[in-house]
């Protein structure tokens, strides 16, 4: 993850979209706000910090509610350009309650991301350490067990044609749920994290680089046979130079593994501001299939392969989503619960026991309701292979 200039935005008028056309010259004419000024705590802590004084680290809500502005149909903002199609309008999709990031969706390409994008010191405190869990597990033993099992097979999947010996990394490694099985077929295993923390408990097999992005950790040129970005995408500032940076680090012909959430998934569209996938404000950028595609394409990947089911994923998103529409439950409970640090999640012993009865009712249906999206190549998540051209 790297430093990012957060803009704010404001409403749109016909002179900005002649002007943000024209190019970036002519775009930086003086911003109107078009709202009236608003002054709550949120910006007076902004300004503070922006004249150096040092705020509090905020205690951040892992799970803050989320609520849906697309049928108020607010005019579209200016956005810094669209990673993927350069586009400067969003359309206002979801607001954070306590928040002053919003989700806005690219006019042009359907790409969703944070607006304003967060400054470092936000960024770091959307990480606390719970998030990670304890070291070397995040779930309760079964469910970390499960999860390290169909992750296991996912790599052998996606590892199958390369050679015992070949050189593969892992941005984002985390505390390894990947590193284990490709150490353990015989790769030459690289990991690459954002935190000390993050990578405690990964596996010593792995030659591991922590650095505040992959574009600053100076890999040399043409090194690795694959580059697997898991889950990891969504989650950075800078999307584009990450993948052109995976693309020089990669061997003539070398692969890109690219798992993300889709947006423009059934289960994306059906649960709006209660799908379980869109994790704010953690996740910078929500990527629809065209998306993901185009932003491979700009940077000099062919994609090889589209894979829309995942065992991991797809049908838990499908249950706590629809829990989460439903309100029944605060926003994410079921996942907190089944969370190593989270069963003490302020829910009743009554709510507990009605969640782990959905799970265990909703999971088969939701596995089946699973499998019918990806034979439409509408999966909730979805892999992208690019080998580079
Ligand atoms: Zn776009």
């Amino acid at each position: 993850m790297t430093t990012t200039t957060a803009k704010s935005s404001r409403h749109v008028t016909a002179e900005d979209r002649l002007s943000a056309l024209q190019g970036p010259a002519a775009s930086s004419a003086p911003v109107h706000q078009a709202r009236p000024a608003e002054i709550d705590a949120e910006t007076v802590i902004h300004e503070l910090t922006r004249l150096g004084v040092s705020r509090p680290e905020p205690l951040i809500d892992l799970n803050p509610e989320i609520i849906d502005v697309r049928g108020e149909r607010r005019a579209p903002v200016v956005i810094s350009e669209c990673p993927v199609c350069d586009g400067r309008f969003g359309l206002p999709t979801f607001e954070i309650r306590g928040s002053r990031h919003t989700v806005l969706t690219c006019e042009e390409c359907g790409l969703g991301r944070l607006d304003p994008l967060p400054t470092v010191q936000e960024l770091k405190a959307f990480y606390p350490p719970q998030y990670y869990g304890s070291p070397g597990a995040k779930f309760e033993p079964l469910t970390e067990a499960v999860v390290r099992g169909v992750g296991a097979i996912h790599v052998r999947a996606l590892t199958r044609s390369l050679p015992r010996g070949a050189r593969v990394l892992d941005v984002g490694c985390g505390r390894g749920v990947l590193l284990n099985t490709l150490a353990d077929r015989g790769f030459e295993t690289h990991g690459m994290d954002v935190s000390d923390a993050a990578v405690e408990g990964a596996d010593p097999r792995a030659r591991i680089q922590v650095a505040p992005c992959l574009t600053q950790v100076g890999y040399p040129a043409n090194h690795f046979d694959q580059v697997i970005l898991w889950h990891v995408l969504e989650h950075l500032s800078n999307p584009r130079e990450v993948l052109r940076e995976v693309h020089r680090i990669v061997k003539p012909g070398g692969r890109v593994i690219v798992a993300v959430p889709n947006f423009s998934s059934l289960q994306a569209r059906w649960a709006g501001a209660g799908w379980f996938h869109l994790d704010l404000p953690r996740h910078l950028f929500h990527f629809p299939v065209a998306g993901i595609r185009q932003l491979l394409d700009r940077t000099m990947f062919d994609v090889v392969r589209e894979q829309h089911f995942s065992l991991r994923q797809d049908p838990f998103g499908w249950v706590q989503s629809a829990l989460n529409r439903s309100g029944s439950s605060p926003r994410n409970a079921l996942y907190r619960l089944l969370h190593k640090d989270g069963v003490d999640n302020g829910v009743s012993p009554s709510t507990q026991r009605r969640l782990k009865a959905a799970y265990l009712a909703g999971m088969p249906l939701a596995g089946l309701l699973s499998l019918l999206t990806a034979s439409v190549r509408s999966g909730a998540t979805v892999c992208l292979v690019g080998q580079a051209n």
